[in-house]
């Protein structure tokens, strides 16, 4: 299996609807261990993307990721604006101007994408934010000899999403609660499991479960 234009596209539209349908679960997450924007932040980054994306023609999968990069980082306040701009940009970066996307490819702009997220935002593996997610799906691309299936990507940024909920909170807004983040996901875990649950369905479009 090989990603194109077409897919990337489809993913970016896909991870649109879905985050708008999360945008109050998002922001409710973020009410109790952060200032509640993450839904309305991350919906303002999808709808930049897309807006964008009706508006002019992108022929590259490069040029697409950067255009995610860019709609963060001019559209997004806060935290995950600069973050998800960062993994976006280092993302379109890697890919170059490949016409399609294979399983190395991807994993490297995977792995490109964690080293700008713990880069920008001083983080490491386990300390409750949206790096656990990311990391633990590139944990499985790096496992896999071709893509993963699907099933085994939703299932692993799920699980990645919900560990957050037992750790404390090392980074970012949530550091404040202390002792009481514990008990809550992170709210950054669950939109980049929005994002990857959305990479997933593409996978099951394409007939890769
Ligand atoms: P803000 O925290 O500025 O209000 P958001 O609410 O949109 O921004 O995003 C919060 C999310 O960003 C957190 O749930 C967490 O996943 C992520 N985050 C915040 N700070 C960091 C950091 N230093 N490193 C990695 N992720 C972070
Ligand atoms: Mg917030």
């Amino acid at each position: 299996m090989k990603l194109t234009i077409h897919d990337i596209k489809n993913w970016l539209y896909i991870a649109k609807e879905k985050i708008n349908e999360e945008e109050l679960y998002l922001t409710n997450l973020d009410k109790l261990i952060g200032d509640g924007d993450h839904g309305t932040n991350m919906v303002r980054g999808f709808n930049a993307i897309i807006d964008q994306l009706q508006k002019e023609s992108y022929h590259t999968v490069s040029d697409l990721m950067l255009l995610c990069a860019r709609s963060f980082m001019t559209t997004v306040g806060g935290a995950s604006g600069v973050l998800y701009a960062s993994a976006f940009l280092m993302m379109g970066k890697s890919f170059q101007s490949k016409k399609t996307i294979d399983r190395d490819h991807f994993l490297k702009g995977l792995e490109e994408a964690i080293r700008a997220i713990e880069h920008r935002g001083n983080v490491s593996y386990g300390e409750k934010t949206m790096l656990d997610v990311w990391t633990d799906v590139t944990r499985l691309f790096q496992q896999s000899k071709g893509f993963p299936q699907a099933e085994q990507i939703d299932f692993v940024a799920k699980k990645a999403m919900e560990n957050t909920r037992y750790s404390l909170a090392k980074k970012g807004k949530a550091v404040l609660y202390e002792e009481s983040s514990i008990g809550h996901i992170d709210p950054g875990a669950a939109s980049a499991y929005y994002l990857f649950k959305s990479l997933a369905k593409v996978f099951k479009e394409k007939g890769h479960e």
